[in-house]
């Protein structure tokens, strides 16, 4: 066993509780460590208050007060960045259960202070070997299931990579045990949190879904009722899950009674006897959940205007994807230009980049993704002279011909790109070595398959539902149809931003495919705009992925901007929340900012090991 330090959980809670009454008045590590009275968590425990807090020793920035914290002890006991990371991941298990947690995957972008490298690992939810193109498609239609359908049934439901990814980012990376950095998480589900708006209302929108698994009714609708703002929500179940992995290690789960348990679910969900859906049945078996394996993977890498940026490679089309419309904006001076025809670039970088994400980039372990064509400058110059500074574009787009030439051309034919879930968690970790972790992890779609596994306190992920159900690229191929054993193409884009070799900053977002926009405007507002973080976080969003209309916050519409990017002929559709971004960024002289969204999921979470006076 490595470490050792995690004591007793009484020492522990010692701790925690020292930190919790010392107050400050920076925004810093204690004072992130406040719940407002709603229930939401902010710097000062307001939720209208950004979570900032500038500091040393490491940082965390993570959705949820009790998975900072987890980190932040973690952190304070000599572990790095690695070690907290799993701690607050488990820990979004207990406190986030709807986009985190055990039955999901994910993507961990790292920065190694001693090698000065940047790697990743993949921990994407693979596909049933039993699976295959056809089996989105109903068998009584001949016609892929409808999208509902799919999401709420054991059919989505990928071999989860989450455990498998901690397990190797310790082993990579960690001083600690996986026993040790599961106890918070462990605590946390036994001694129950207060449950948040932010939660509750989680848990309300999916009431339907949630009332027709027995195992899902229980955990989450006691007695039949969404619970009230402030109830303590406690996960015995997940507990002892948590503690059954850390007597016996990752096999509990990928070769013993949780996988079984979980497989046992999958096949047959434990349905109410008043459900009023039959869902698909799953096609996961033991051997697949045994042949799981997260893998080390190179990252994404690109500059842009002097910096490194550092992101997932596929089956995560966020790097390529991020990177290239960076590249075609490089093109331009955005400094110079007025911020409505910046913006304008950015919205049309980003709708011809969903072109060619849609049409190349699928899992390249079984399809060739043209990554460093798609990448490379020459590509960038093709797909630049494609925006019109006086006009918006008109989707779908036709993506471009990565293996063209270098100057103004289109290639292949326009085609509208798949259906994609829209919630997942970010997370970011640094530790007092200087290294980074920058984590994005998710069960899919907001509650997954809503399917809890029975006795284990965890939801299933609905993962496929990334694929494509049938083909989308008209007489091209799709790189994102199921095979046995593919990862369904993510567009979680975990990014760290180096300058002179040394991480700048780092950041990332859930929201399907919006993260790779919510972490593409991040950058421009950080580096054209010149925004502090929390300002480029803080932001209006606007997201354009090759569609007609812009989805985008009516902060963003309303502002004198929008009506300049209405006049080129830019419509909008409002959202009220894109993404839930979390960033972390290293100032010259040593200190840390960590930084949450201050509105979006009312209010997230920040902390540093010891704030900056
Ligand atoms: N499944 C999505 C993806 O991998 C993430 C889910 C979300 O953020 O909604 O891109």
């Amino acid at each position: 066993m490595r470490g050792g330090r995690f004591g007793s959980a009484l020492s522990v809670g010692l701790l925690l509780a020292t930190a919790l009454t010392a107050g400050s008045a920076t925004a810093g590590a204690d004072e992130a460590l406040d719940r407002a009275p709603d229930g939401t968590t902010g710097s000062s425990g307001r939720s209208v208050e950004q979570p900032v807090a500038v500091g040393y020793g490491g940082a965390v920035a993570s959705d949820t007060l009790e998975s900072t914290e987890a980190g932040i002890e973690v952190l304070r006991r000599g572990g790095k960045a690695a070690d907290a990371a799993v701690a607050v991941a488990a820990t979004l298990g207990v406190t986030d259960p709807f986009v985190a947690g055990l039955g999901g995957g994910g993507f961990i972008v790292y920065y190694d202070a001693r090698t000065r490298k940047v790697s990743t690992i993949d921990g994407r939810e693979t596909t049933p070997a039993a699976g295959g193109e056809t089996m989105f498609i109903d068998p009584a239609t001949g016609e892929p299931y409808p999208f509902s359908t799919a999401v709420t049934s054991g059919l989505s439901v990928g071999v989860p990579g989450m455990l498998a990814t901690w397990e190797r980012a310790l082993q990579r990376w960690g001083r600690f045990d996986l026993d040790e950095m599961l106890q918070p998480a462990i605590r946390v589900a036994d001694r129950g949190f207060p449950l948040d708006a932010a939660v509750r209302g989680q848990i309300a929108s999916n009431a339907d879904r949630l009332s027709q698994f027995t195992s899902s009714a229980e955990l989450f609708l006691p007695g039949g009722e969404v619970p009230e703002v402030g109830t303590l929500m406690r996960n015995p179940d997940l507990a002892d899950t948590y503690r059954q992995i850390a007597r016996h290690g990752t096999d509990a789960f990928y070769e013993g009674s949780v996988g079984r348990d979980m497989v046992d679910a999958v096949q047959e969900p434990p349905l109410a006897p008043d459900a009023t859906i039959d869902p698909p049945a799953g096609l996961m078996t033991m051997d697949d959940v045994e042949a799981y394996r997260a893998i080390d993977r190179q990252p994404t890498h690109m500059q842009y205007r002097g910096y490194d940026v550092y992101g997932m490679a596929p089956p995560s089309s966020g790097g390529i994807t991020v990177g290239e419309a960076l590249n075609i904006l490089e093109r331009f001076d955005m400094s110079d230009m007025d911020r409505a025809q910046a913006l304008h670039h950015y919205l049309e970088a980003s709708r011809l980049a969903f072109a060619d994400r849609n049409r190349y980039i699928g899992d390249a372990d079984y399809v060739d993704v043209p990554q460093r064509q798609l990448l490379s400058d020459r590509f960038a110059t093709q797909r630049a002279c494609q925006i019109d500074p006086e006009a918006a574009g008109t989707s779908p787009v036709a993506p471009g011909n990565p293996f063209g030439p270098g100057t103004c051309q289109a290639a292949g034919k326009a085609t509208p790109g798949g259906l994609e879930g829209t919630h997942t968690n970010h997370f970011v970790v640094s530790d007092r070595w200087g290294n980074v972790v920058s984590y994005t992890n998710t069960i899919e779609q907001l509650g997954g398959s809503g399917i809890v596994v029975p006795g284990r306190g965890f939801l299933l992920n609905n993962e496929l539902t990334d694929f494509n159900f049938a083909p989308t690229q008209g007489d091209a191929p799709d790189p994102n149809l199921p095979e046995p054993g593919k990862r369904p193409r993510s567009s979680m884009s975990p990014t760290i931003v180096l300058h002179h070799g040394k991480p700048f900053f780092a950041v990332g977002s859930p929201g399907g495919t919006t993260i790779i926009t919510t972490v593409l405007q991040i950058i421009v507002n950080r580096l054209d705009f010149g925004m502090s973080l929390p300002d480029a976080i803080a932001a209006p969003r606007a997201t354009q992925r090759n569609t007609a209309r812009t989805l985008a916050e009516s902060t963003f519409i309303n502002a004198p901007t929008g009506a300049a990017l209405r006049a080129l002929g830019h419509e909008f559709d409002t959202s009220t929340g894109i993404g839930i971004a979390a960033g972390l960024e290293f100032r010259r002289d040593g200190a840390v900012i960590a930084a949450g969204e201050p509105v979006r999921h009312g209010g997230t979470s920040a902390a540093v090991v010891r704030p900056a006076r």
